[in-house]
């Protein structure tokens, strides 16, 4: 099949294997379909912005224009250091964004994608957030009220543990199962005076969770043998078989593809 795309983060759905589809406004291609088959993605060196819709040479923060940084809430700072919201001090850049989206539950989770790894995320994105950052295992530590007591939360665990993911490792394929409840077991005990501290300060509460830990599988042939990395910032077609999808990366036999990155990226695919 062919279809002319703007790329966006593909959709996903916690089935066993992790579905994954292109979606557009008028149809959405389920990808496990084509595993083993031949992909093909020629750019047409057309980016939109993914915010104001305007053409533009280069993309920004996986998909905006440079002034669509400068101005929109979710491309502040805060954003990657969601301790740093700011919203209480009068200078979000739009507060009622900041509403809707941080004054909202937040979760703080521990992940294993590429070793054990602490994170945030609104409530309601559990669990794409997981499988989007290529998890193999997850769970939720605590429920918050807000963005902004998620973000200090984790900064006292990301003391202990990484707070990033290693995605050359987590498409390397050797997933190392990591006991999420034994690294919970000692992370607690360790933050537990610092936390009471945050706690006092923000004058809320935290609902401590205990499981479940949520596992997931990705639809993958074969894992790469060497990552290349592939991107139409370096050439307009990518091309090779679907060998695996996992995170938001495309693994064909050619190198991947990290579609997120791409977001507001015209192509023709062209499937099977
Ligand atoms: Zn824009």
């Amino acid at each position: 099949m062919k279809t002319l795309c703007i790329l966006s983060k593909m959709t996903v759905t916690a089935t066993s294997p992790v579905s994954y589809c292109f979606s557009t406004k008028e149809q959405s291609i389920l990808l496990n379909d084509f595993l083993g088959q031949k992909i093909q993605l020629q750019f047409t060196h057309n980016i939109y912005c993914i915010a104001c819709n305007k053409t533009i040479k280069k993309s920004y923060q996986d998909g905006y224009c440079f002034p669509c940084t400068q101005k929109l809430p979710q491309c502040d700072l805060c954003i990657v250091k969601p301790e740093r919201c700011h919203l209480h001090l009068g200078t979000c850049r739009q507060p009622t964004w900041g509403e809707s989206n941080c004054m909202i539950p937040h979760v703080v989770y521990l992940a294993n994608a590429s070793g054990v790894k602490v994170g945030i995320t609104r409530k309601s994105q559990v669990p794409t957030r997981w499988i989007d950052q290529g998890a193999i295992a997850a769970m939720a530590l605590f429920e918050v009220p807000t963005r902004r007591i998620s973000g200090h939360v984790e900064v006292l665990l990301a003391k202990y543990v990484k707070d990033k993911t290693n995605w050359r490792k987590m498409l390397s394929g050797h997933d190392g199962s990591i006991d999420l409840i034994q690294e919970r077991k000692v992370l607690l005990p360790s933050i537990q005076k610092d936390l009471e501290i945050i706690l006092n300060t923000f004058g809320c509460e935290v609902q401590l969770l205990e499981g479940p830990i949520s596992q997931f599988q990705y639809p993958i042939l074969a894992y790469p043998k060497t990552i290349n990395s592939l991107s139409f910032d370096k050439t307009s077609t990518i091309e090779g078989t679907l060998q695996g999808i996992k995170g938001q990366y495309l693994i064909l036999d050619t190198g991947v593809i990290n579609v997120r990155k791409h977001t507001g990226y015209e192509v023709n695919v062209k499937l099977g």
